[in-house]
């Protein structure tokens, strides 16, 4: 089957660099980074060589050739990003507490991001696509969801697949749209990769072991939880569960590891390894991208993944 495919925000990141200091002084910054999770997703889909592709819009600036530059150089199909005259960009402005929390400012719905629709180039991917990863954050904007729906109608029609990251941002969860795509997306979902309580949030149940059983009798095939520098488990429908702990790593950002582990994970069992050795990658995925300032930027191939695994110890 076709390409790996996603639709939603493209942005430039720019962090705090401080821990704990918040937007209401002035204070010092970095970036600008490529970023938007569909972005960071379909990039380390395209570095470990599989067929990928985004459906997005980007301004017809910079932080646009930033990152449409960094995709098509990484191997994504970059066909169907769309360059908005009207729009700039959009961004995502990032500080850090000190419990590891993350604040967000975004500017996703007045900028290019928050135009995307079903252009010709769209449609011409989506009728090539094999499976569509959707990013909960995607959901906020009202083009992306339609787009998200159709090329879901129309992949599942052809035997494709669909996976979701729920990554409930509780700064995008602005309308009833959001949510009511968010159920629908659920329901055809094959693969589900949630982080911490989203897990319960999308089971509607307020332990993991029910949470867990409520999704599965509900249809999805196989859920993979991430579960920060504690690693990730692996539920499946007939199969055993299987927990893989963390590598032992130095985080410096964790910002894009859960869109890379996530992509691992999708990228390995497409290629059509086991669910355990794809939680493996999945997880090598997720810790080599903390150790690199800026989301996008620890992205891995196949092969740096394999020997990351054969010479980083686990937690
Ligand atoms: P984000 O929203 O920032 O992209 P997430 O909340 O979706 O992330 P996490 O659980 O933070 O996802 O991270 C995904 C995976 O990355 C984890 O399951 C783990 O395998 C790996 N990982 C994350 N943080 C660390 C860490 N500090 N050390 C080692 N591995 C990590």
């Amino acid at each position: 089957l076709g390409p790996t495919i996603t639709v939603g925000e493209i942005l430039v990141e720019i962090m705090a660099t401080t821990v704990g200091a918040g937007f209401l002084e002035p204070q010092s910054l970095t970036g600008p980074y490529p970023s938007g999770a569909p972005a960071i997703f379909i990039d380390q889909v395209a570095r470990m060589g599989g067929a990928a592709g985004i459906i997005a819009s980007v301004g017809n600036d910079d932080f646009g050739r930033l990152n449409v530059e960094r995709l098509r150089r990484d191997g994504a199909d970059v066909s169907a990003i769309a360059t908005s005259a009207d729009w700039p960009t959009g961004s995502a402005f990032v500080r850090y507490r000190p419990d590891g929390a993350r604040d967000f400012v975004f500017n996703i719905a007045r900028s290019a991001a928050g135009q995307i629709a079903l252009t010709p180039a769209a449609e011409a991917l989506v009728q090539r696509a094999g499976h569509v990863h959707v990013m909960g954050t995607a959901l906020s904007i009202p083009g992306a969801r339609e787009v998200i729906l159709y090329a879901i109608e129309t992949v599942c029609a052809r035997g494709g697949s669909v996976s979701l990251d729920p990554n409930l941002r509780k700064e995008l969860l602005t309308d009833d749209g959001a949510l009511e795509s968010f159920d629908k997306v659920l329901a055809a979902a094959d693969l589900l990769l949630p982080s911490g309580d989203e897990l319960l949030t999308a089971a509607g149940v307020s332990e993991e072991a029910g949470a867990v059983a409520r999704l599965l009798e509900g249809g999805i095939g196989e859920i993979v939880l991430k579960r920060g520098e504690q690693g990730a488990s692996f539920f499946g429908r007939d199969r055993p569960r299987v927990d893989c702990a963390a590598f032992a790593v130095a985080e410096i950002d964790p910002t894009g590891a859960g869109d890379c582990f996530g992509a691992a994970y999708l990228t390995c069992r497409r290629k059509g390894m086991t669910p355990e050795a794809a939680l493996l990658h999945a997880n090598a995925a997720g810790a080599r991208n903390v150790t690199r300032l800026g989301p996008m930027e620890g992205v891995s191939t196949l092969a740096e993944l394999t020997a990351f695994i054969a010479e980083t110890p686990r937690r």
